[in-house]
Protein backbone atom coordinates (compact mmCIF):
# COMPACT_ATOMS: atom_id res chain seq x y z
CA UNK A 1 0.00 0.00 0.00
CA UNK A 2 0.95 3.36 -0.85
CA UNK A 3 0.53 6.47 1.38
CA UNK A 4 -1.73 8.03 -0.16
CA UNK A 5 -3.87 5.07 0.19
CA UNK A 6 -2.93 4.40 3.90
CA UNK A 7 -4.14 7.77 4.65
CA UNK A 8 -7.40 7.27 2.73
CA UNK A 9 -7.98 4.25 4.58
CA UNK A 10 -7.26 5.39 8.26
CA UNK A 11 -9.73 8.62 7.35
CA UNK A 12 -12.36 6.37 6.33
CA UNK A 13 -11.89 3.50 9.16
CA UNK A 14 -11.10 6.58 12.23
CA UNK A 15 -14.60 9.16 11.03
CA UNK A 16 -15.19 12.16 12.75
CA UNK A 17 -14.69 11.23 16.11
CA UNK A 18 -10.67 9.99 16.22
CA UNK A 19 -8.02 12.43 15.25
CA UNK A 20 -5.22 11.13 13.32
CA UNK A 21 -2.09 11.90 13.94
CA UNK A 22 0.52 11.05 11.23
CA UNK A 23 3.73 10.21 12.83
CA UNK A 24 6.38 11.23 10.55
CA UNK A 25 9.56 10.65 12.58
CA UNK A 26 12.90 9.60 10.52
CA UNK A 27 10.77 9.68 7.22
CA UNK A 28 11.87 12.13 4.32
CA UNK A 29 9.73 15.50 3.39
CA UNK A 30 8.62 13.49 -0.02
CA UNK A 31 7.05 10.99 2.36
CA UNK A 32 5.09 13.93 4.29
CA UNK A 33 3.66 15.68 0.95
CA UNK A 34 2.41 12.07 0.07
CA UNK A 35 0.35 12.19 2.86
CA UNK A 36 -0.16 16.06 2.54
CA UNK A 37 -1.69 15.54 -0.84
CA UNK A 38 -3.95 13.18 0.58
CA UNK A 39 -5.68 15.41 3.06
CA UNK A 40 -3.51 14.75 6.17
CA UNK A 41 -2.98 17.76 7.61
CA UNK A 42 -1.59 16.94 11.45
CA UNK A 43 1.87 15.48 11.33
CA UNK A 44 3.86 14.23 14.71
CA UNK A 45 7.30 14.31 15.50
CA UNK A 46 9.84 12.98 18.44
CA UNK A 47 12.57 15.40 17.86
CA UNK A 48 12.46 18.80 18.23
CA UNK A 49 15.20 19.82 15.46
CA UNK A 50 14.17 17.01 13.12
CA UNK A 51 10.33 18.49 13.69
CA UNK A 52 11.27 22.30 13.22
CA UNK A 53 13.53 21.68 10.12
CA UNK A 54 10.10 20.10 8.60
CA UNK A 55 8.43 22.76 9.65
CA UNK A 56 10.00 25.27 8.35
CA UNK A 57 10.51 23.54 4.50
CA UNK A 58 6.88 21.86 4.26
CA UNK A 59 3.81 23.96 3.94
CA UNK A 60 2.33 26.34 6.61
CA UNK A 61 -0.88 25.10 7.18
CA UNK A 62 0.61 21.79 8.86
CA UNK A 63 -0.18 21.35 12.48
CA UNK A 64 2.74 20.12 14.01
CA UNK A 65 2.42 17.72 16.85
CA UNK A 66 5.25 16.97 19.38
CA UNK A 67 4.99 13.51 20.66
CA UNK A 68 8.24 12.74 22.37
CA UNK A 69 9.82 13.46 25.44
CA UNK A 70 10.56 17.47 25.89
CA UNK A 71 13.97 18.70 26.80
CA UNK A 72 13.40 21.55 28.27
CA UNK A 73 16.10 23.84 26.64
CA UNK A 74 14.31 22.98 23.57
CA UNK A 75 11.14 24.18 23.89
CA UNK A 76 11.54 27.51 22.41
CA UNK A 77 12.56 26.58 19.51
CA UNK A 78 8.78 24.82 18.95
CA UNK A 79 7.09 27.63 20.90
CA UNK A 80 6.58 29.83 17.71
CA UNK A 81 4.58 27.07 16.00
CA UNK A 82 4.06 23.57 17.72
CA UNK A 83 0.14 22.99 17.89
CA UNK A 84 -0.14 20.26 20.47
CA UNK A 85 2.59 18.99 22.96
CA UNK A 86 1.88 15.16 24.17
CA UNK A 87 3.99 14.77 26.46
CA UNK A 88 4.18 17.13 29.38
CA UNK A 89 5.06 15.14 32.62
CA UNK A 90 5.88 18.22 34.67
CA UNK A 91 4.86 21.29 36.25
CA UNK A 92 8.82 22.16 35.64
CA UNK A 93 7.98 21.58 31.76
CA UNK A 94 4.69 23.81 31.87
CA UNK A 95 6.28 26.79 33.11
CA UNK A 96 9.07 27.05 30.57
CA UNK A 97 6.09 26.40 27.46
CA UNK A 98 4.14 28.69 29.24
CA UNK A 99 7.30 31.22 28.90
CA UNK A 100 8.53 31.09 25.70
CA UNK A 101 4.70 30.78 24.05
CA UNK A 102 4.25 34.18 26.25
CA UNK A 103 7.29 35.16 23.97
CA UNK A 104 6.05 34.39 20.81
CA UNK A 105 2.40 35.84 21.88
CA UNK A 106 0.47 32.82 21.37
CA UNK A 107 -0.64 29.96 23.54
CA UNK A 108 0.38 26.16 23.49
CA UNK A 109 -1.88 23.25 23.88
CA UNK A 110 -0.32 20.25 25.78
CA UNK A 111 -1.60 17.08 27.09
CA UNK A 112 -0.14 15.59 30.54
CA UNK A 113 0.92 12.12 29.44
CA UNK A 114 0.19 9.29 32.03
CA UNK A 115 2.26 6.15 33.07
CA UNK A 116 0.50 3.51 32.07
CA UNK A 117 3.05 0.87 30.81
CA UNK A 118 4.95 -1.08 33.33
CA UNK A 119 8.17 -0.83 31.46
CA UNK A 120 10.78 1.39 33.55
CA UNK A 121 11.71 3.54 30.49
CA UNK A 122 7.89 4.85 29.82
CA UNK A 123 7.97 8.28 30.65
CA UNK A 124 4.74 9.78 32.60
CA UNK A 125 3.23 10.95 35.47
CA UNK A 126 0.26 9.04 37.94
CA UNK A 127 -3.17 10.44 38.09
CA UNK A 128 -2.92 12.01 41.79
CA UNK A 129 0.69 13.80 40.10
CA UNK A 130 -1.52 15.70 37.51
CA UNK A 131 -4.49 16.46 39.79
CA UNK A 132 -2.08 18.12 41.68
CA UNK A 133 -0.39 19.93 38.76
CA UNK A 134 -3.66 20.45 37.52
CA UNK A 135 -5.26 22.33 40.53
CA UNK A 136 -1.74 24.18 41.65
CA UNK A 137 -1.26 28.35 42.09
CA UNK A 138 1.57 27.72 39.75
CA UNK A 139 -0.24 26.63 36.97
CA UNK A 140 -2.97 28.93 37.11
CA UNK A 141 -1.14 31.34 36.84
CA UNK A 142 0.40 29.99 33.45
CA UNK A 143 -2.23 32.18 31.08
CA UNK A 144 -0.29 31.04 27.94
CA UNK A 145 -0.08 27.16 27.82
CA UNK A 146 -3.31 24.91 27.85
CA UNK A 147 -4.31 21.68 29.24
CA UNK A 148 -6.48 19.68 26.95
CA UNK A 149 -6.03 16.35 27.89
CA UNK A 150 -3.83 13.02 28.09
CA UNK A 151 -1.71 11.32 26.53
CA UNK A 152 -0.51 7.14 27.62
CA UNK A 153 1.77 4.87 25.83
CA UNK A 154 0.95 0.60 26.54
CA UNK A 155 3.00 -1.55 27.14
CA UNK A 156 4.91 -3.34 24.37
CA UNK A 157 4.21 -6.76 24.62
CA UNK A 158 1.96 -9.23 22.45
CA UNK A 159 -0.42 -9.16 25.50
CA UNK A 160 -3.62 -7.78 24.40
CA UNK A 161 -5.71 -8.34 27.47
CA UNK A 162 -2.15 -6.16 29.35
CA UNK A 163 -2.78 -3.52 26.66
CA UNK A 164 -6.50 -3.36 27.22
CA UNK A 165 -5.77 -3.37 31.00
CA UNK A 166 -3.49 -0.39 30.67
CA UNK A 167 -5.88 1.82 28.23
CA UNK A 168 -8.91 1.47 30.62
CA UNK A 169 -7.08 2.41 33.69
CA UNK A 170 -5.95 5.81 31.49
CA UNK A 171 -9.53 6.64 30.48
CA UNK A 172 -10.91 6.05 33.61
CA UNK A 173 -8.22 8.49 35.08
CA UNK A 174 -9.38 10.85 31.81
CA UNK A 175 -13.00 10.72 33.13
CA UNK A 176 -12.17 11.20 36.78
CA UNK A 177 -10.31 13.68 36.01
CA UNK A 178 -12.65 15.90 33.72
CA UNK A 179 -15.52 16.11 36.60
CA UNK A 180 -13.25 18.78 38.07
CA UNK A 181 -11.35 19.95 34.53
CA UNK A 182 -13.91 20.00 31.93
CA UNK A 183 -11.27 21.41 29.66
CA UNK A 184 -9.81 18.07 29.27
CA UNK A 185 -11.16 16.82 26.06
CA UNK A 186 -8.67 14.50 23.83
CA UNK A 187 -7.27 11.60 24.71
CA UNK A 188 -3.83 10.67 22.63
CA UNK A 189 -4.35 6.56 23.30
CA UNK A 190 -2.96 4.15 20.37
CA UNK A 191 -0.36 3.46 18.12
CA UNK A 192 0.27 1.57 14.96
CA UNK A 193 0.18 -1.61 17.03
CA UNK A 194 -2.85 -0.99 19.68
CA UNK A 195 -5.05 1.50 17.88
CA UNK A 196 -7.50 -0.42 18.06
CA UNK A 197 -8.23 -0.91 21.58
CA UNK A 198 -7.26 2.06 22.06
CA UNK A 199 -10.35 3.79 20.19
CA UNK A 200 -12.40 0.65 22.07
CA UNK A 201 -11.04 2.53 25.44
CA UNK A 202 -12.30 5.62 24.67
CA UNK A 203 -9.32 7.08 22.58
CA UNK A 204 -10.20 10.41 20.60
CA UNK A 205 -6.73 10.91 19.26
CA UNK A 206 -4.42 7.97 17.81
CA UNK A 207 -0.79 8.69 16.66
CA UNK A 208 0.29 6.49 13.90
CA UNK A 209 3.35 5.74 12.13
CA UNK A 210 4.52 2.85 10.62
CA UNK A 211 1.11 1.78 9.15
CA UNK A 212 1.26 5.13 7.45
CA UNK A 213 4.67 5.47 6.12
CA UNK A 214 6.69 1.94 6.36
CA UNK A 215 8.84 0.58 9.21
CA UNK A 216 11.19 2.92 10.11
C1 LIG B 1 6.81 6.60 17.12
C2 LIG B 1 5.67 6.95 17.98
C3 LIG B 1 4.36 6.61 17.61
C4 LIG B 1 4.01 5.84 16.35
O1 LIG B 1 4.43 4.52 16.44
P1 LIG B 1 4.01 3.43 15.32
O2 LIG B 1 4.12 2.15 16.03
O3 LIG B 1 5.01 3.57 14.22
O4 LIG B 1 2.64 3.75 14.88
C5 LIG B 1 3.33 6.99 18.45
N1 LIG B 1 3.56 7.68 19.59
C6 LIG B 1 4.80 8.02 19.97
C7 LIG B 1 4.97 8.77 21.24
C8 LIG B 1 5.89 7.67 19.19
O5 LIG B 1 7.12 8.01 19.59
Amino acid sequence: MDIASNIKNFKEELGEGVTLVAISKTKPNEDIIAAYNAGQRIFGENKIQEMTEKQEALPQDIEWHMVGHVQRNKVKYMAPYVSLVHAVDSLKLLKELNKEAKKNNRSINCLLQIKIAEEESKFGINAAEAKEILESDAFSNFKNVKVIGLMGMATFTDDMEQVRREFSHLRNVFEDLKQDHPQLEKLSMGMSGDYKIGIECGSNMVRIGSSIFGER
